[in-house]
């Protein structure tokens, strides 16, 4: 680490702490030729899978992106944007685990499909009748039926 004050090249780590939760690790450091003292903050960055697109095309992971189309299925319902976020953190949990240097976009529609049969019934009635590309109302009604029998059944918590 190149000291910020005088440019010398090397510092040395005076102290060095992990914290009890997070994954942020907080070192002291001292520049041996000005003496200068500093902190720095090291954390680890996962790389996030290139999504696949359905026609085929690669395009960069967007967080903004999934936490819109998870917000727009949740729209005026009693969910805060807390768990929304907490959401998208274990959607991209998921996605970084999977070690994939690329993944299908159906894919993330199912972890989204998965997080809201958690998070809200009628939002993950709305986001499933897209991704599923319903347009006809029998089976928009069967879906529905589906998805409260599950949620009765005790197959997830609402
Ligand atoms: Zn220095």
């Amino acid at each position: 680490m190149r000291c910020p004050f005088c440019q010398n090249p090397a510092t040395s780590v005076t102290d060095s702490r992990s914290p009890e939760t997070g994954s942020v690790i907080r070192r002291r450091r001292q520049c041996p030729r000005c003496k200068k003292r500093f902190t720095t903050f090291e954390r680890v960055i996962f790389n996030m899978p290139w999504v696949v697109k359905k026609g085929g095309g690669r395009m960069e992971y967007d967080r903004a992106k999934l936490y819109a189309s998870i917000a727009l299925a949740l729209r005026k319902r009693p969910v805060s944007p807390d768990r929304i976020d907490e959401a998208v953190d274990r959607i991209e949990q998921a996605l970084m685990l999977s070690g994939e240097r690329e993944i299908r976009s159906n894919r993330i529609g199912e972890l989204v499909l998965e997080a809201l049969k958690h998070l809200d019934t009628i939002a993950y009635i709305r986001f499933a009748s897209v991704y599923f590309n319903i347009n006809d109302p029998e089976a928009f009604i069967d879906m529905i039926h589906q998805a409260v029998r599950e949620r009765n059944e005790g197959t997830y918590e609402p």
